[in-house]
């Protein structure tokens, strides 16, 4: 079994997954930037080491500082969250190298996924329903009005390497595609280094709708069912629910199955998500995220099982003591992201919190590594930190909700409480009558 753990990463995530390690007997490495000297993980760590100044560029992006750090405390794991190194099959494959266990697949599976138009075309052979689109990447303006002329507009123009909901253009017609495709392209390479770019039909009303998975090393795949990521601004998520207020058992019966036996062929490992479109009772695969994901609590708080634990199980190389059969979904989880960020302009407000008050109680969980006295580096991502409320259906998950949020305070920074609050209490939220497009086109509109 693992006994020391490195947790390459920072902020929430670095806290969760210090908490798993503690509850299994597991040593904790933070390592830091030199912004993050106070963070709470790196207060409450086993040992601490700063790999370098704030730029993440320089700090956590690091893989030189990152592994000299493992190799000086004598970790023989290495978690990296999500974001940062995460995704990056490089530092994976050097991780394994150093003989260090890496919580998380196998660096091809991280490879194969990370490229969208391999991803897709690899899951769409092993049997899931994909958005229509480009049959790879596009080579020239005339394939991109080809691939309009016979789909229709709208279409969306995206990055193959994107992520972070960066390297995406919509295009109405003919004018706005050929304008659009060189500002795509441009903007891909100035963000991912590479400009390759494909085309999908622009789908209008769809809601997301994603699948938790666990793999482990021994050939078993579970689903651990679905989580409905709809409310979104620039296609970031700001809050998810699970389960979906519009899958049926049968639904997430189906395309649970699907997905598990798709990742069996693939020989998968470790915790994934498989993101789809969910539009007019069909499925259609956008992405697949090879990490634990910010939005994981509502699936344990709906399943009772802890994903970080089993991460660091499988990476072990432990088999999974669960099986299909065992996974039930009980009651309704609903997660807020609440960052640093003005509720109205969502411009970046980091600064000293004067004072952090929590909300409690039952069914209440926040995971934060923020408190009174702390002061958020404006280097950084805005996360503060995610409300997760547990009841037994969601008309009482919602109410439960709305109480938490009225018991929250933090001062002295702006954050988006108040905009949650204002959706916990908003009509259609209530009737769990929303899609992708709702938060921006209905709802920030009328405010
Ligand atoms: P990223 O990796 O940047 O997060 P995704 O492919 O996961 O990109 O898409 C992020 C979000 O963009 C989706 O949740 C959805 O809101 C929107 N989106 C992606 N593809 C489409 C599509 N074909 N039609 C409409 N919206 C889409």
């Amino acid at each position: 079994m693992i006994k020391k753990l490195l947790i390459a990463n920072r902020g929430e995530i670095a806290l969760r997954i210090h908490r798993a390690c503690r509850e299994m007997g597991i040593q904790t490495v933070a390592v830091h930037s030199k912004a993050d000297a106070e963070a709470m993980h790196v207060r409450l760590a086993d040992e601490r080491v700063c790999i370098g100044p704030a730029a993440a560029s320089k700090s956590y992006l690091d893989i030189k500082s990152i592994l000299a750090a493992a190799e000086i405390t004598g970790a023989d794991a290495i978690h990296p969250g999500y974001g940062f190194l995460a995704e990056n099959a490089t530092f994976a494959k050097m991780v394994e190298e150093h003989n260090i266990t890496f919580v998380g697949p196998h660096p091809d599976h991280i490879s194969l996924m990370g490229d969208k138009i391999t991803g897709k075309k690899t899951v769409q052979a092993l049997g899931i329903p994909v958005v229509p689109g480009s049959d790879g990447a596009i080579k020239d303006v005339k394939e991109a009005l080809a691939f309009a002329k016979k789909n229709g507009y709208p279409v969306l123009i995206k990055a193959t390497a994107g992520g972070g909901g960066k390297g995406m253009q919509v295009a109405n017609n003919d004018t706005e595609l050929k304008e659009r495709l060189g500002i795509a392209k441009a903007e891909a390479k100035a963000n991912f280094g590479n400009d390759d770019v494909f085309i999908e039909k622009y789908l209008t009303h769809p809601r997301h709708i994603e699948i938790q998975i666990l793999a482990d090393t021994h050939g078993n795949v579970l689903h651990l069912g679905e989580r409905d990521c709809s409310i979104q601004r620039r296609h970031q998520k700001l809050w998810e629910e699970a389960p979906s207020p519009v899958i049926t058992e049968k639904q997430r019966h189906d395309i649970g199955e699907k997905v598990v036996n798709a990742m069996k062929k693939l020989g998968y490992r470790g915790l994934g998500t498989i993101e789809f479109l969910y539009e007019d009772g069909q499925f259609y695969f956008i992405e697949m995220n090879t990490r634990v994901q910010v939005e994981h609590p509502v699936t344990e708080m709906v399943t009772g099982i802890d994903l970080v634990r089993e991460q660091i199980r499988i990476a072990a190389g432990k088999v999974l003591t669960l099986q299909q059969k065992d996974i039930k979904i009980r009651g309704h989880a609903i997660e807020c992201r609440i960052n640093a960020e003005s509720p109205e302009t969502f411009m970046p407000c980091p600064g000293r919190i004067d004072f952090n008050h929590v909300p409690g109680g039952l069914g209440v969980r926040v995971d934060s590594a923020v408190y009174t006295g702390y002061t958020i580096p404006p280097h950084y991502d805005s996360l503060v930190s995610k409300l997760i409320v547990h009841a037994d259906d969601r008309p009482k998950c919602l109410a439960r909700l709305r109480r938490a949020l009225s018991e929250y305070v933090i001062s002295g920074i702006e954050t988006t409480l108040p905009l949650h609050r204002k959706l916990a209490e908003n009509a259609d939220m209530q009737k769990g009558d929303y899609n992708i497009h709702w938060l921006e086109k209905v709802f920030l509109k009328g405010q």
